[in-house]
């Protein structure tokens, strides 16, 4: 089977830094389903790595292992050096670093928009209301729904309310910022807004894991592309090799499906 590793290019910081998530040997079964097998997959500070692959092959469940929505049953994830603990304060203090948006905007609907984005820092974090709605503000107009702060999430479109969700996330200061299929369940006149969003804070340096099969997308802001199939990684390579030249029969025959 073949499996490439893209490595940073020689020369560049980064290719001397460790990888800030590092995933070695991990497994994991959901009862008779062995959904994550042997998964090794490191990413750099600053790298974007698009995640493919047909549905079911454990794109959302790797997602989720790495901030420890759930368990692994062995191998290792660990984030800026850091082995992610079980439970405890050390685990929400790493789960932190980690920035999640998902398919379904996952706002709270009976706060505006403004509450949405400063509750976190406020709870978690004890940023004080004033400092927390300045930075709500801030991260509002940087993804084009500053307008929008006094409403509720039900007056927003979806592509709003997903540009929302993005600014919540961002608040937090993450160091990693993982979507999970962000744009697969808006009308597709709404896609554009949120996937230049997320390209604008690739080009900002955001250190990105984004399950999507928008290859536009890939191709303008990704670094690498790792296929995934059956829950294992069957490929991985830069977009432009991936997409004009993949190597497995999977990614060929999955490729030829959605393209
Ligand atoms: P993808 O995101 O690539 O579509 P998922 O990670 O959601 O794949 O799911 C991988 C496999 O694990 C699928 O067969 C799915 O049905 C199964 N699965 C996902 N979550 C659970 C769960 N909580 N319990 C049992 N099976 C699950
Ligand atoms: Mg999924």
């Amino acid at each position: 089977m073949s499996y490439q590793h893209v490595a940073a290019p020689s020369g560049t910081p980064a290719a001397t830094e460790p990888p800030l998530v590092s995933l070695r040997g991990v497994n994991k079964h959901y009862g008779p389903l062995h959904v994550l097998q042997d998964i090794d997959l490191d990413v750099r500070r600053g790298e974007v790595v698009v995640v493919i692959g047909p549905s079911g092959s454990g794109k959302s469940t790797l997602c989720r292992t790495i901030n420890r929505l759930e368990t692994i049953d062995s191998g290792e994830i660990t984030l800026d050096g850091q082995r992610l603990p079980e439970e405890g304060p050390q685990l929400a203090k790493l789960r932190a670093k980690v920035g999640m948006v998902f398919q379904s905007f996952n706002l709270f609907p009976h706060k505006t928009i403004l509450e949405n984005v400063t509750l976190g820092p406020m709870r978690v974090n004890s940023v004080s209301k004033d400092a927390a709605e300045k930075r709500a503000m801030e991260l509002l107009a940087r993804v084009g729904v500053d307008k929008q702060a006094p409403k509720y999430p039900a007056q927003l479109s979806g592509g709003q309310q997903q540009r929302v969700a993005i600014a919540r996330a961002l608040a937090m200061d993450p160091e990693v910022m993982l979507f999970d299929e962000p744009t697969s369940a808006l009308d597709p006149e709404m896609i554009n807004e949120v996937l230049d969003t997320m390209t604008a804070l690739a080009k900002q340096g955001m250190t990105m894991i984004v399950v999507t099969h928008e290859m536009g997308f890939a191709r303008r802001a990704a670094d690498r592309v790792v296929f995934m199939a059956d829950g294992r990684i069957v490929e991985q390579n830069t977009p432009e090799e991936f997409y004009t030249n993949p190597q497995s029969s999977r990614a060929q025959d999955f490729l030829a499906k959605i393209l």
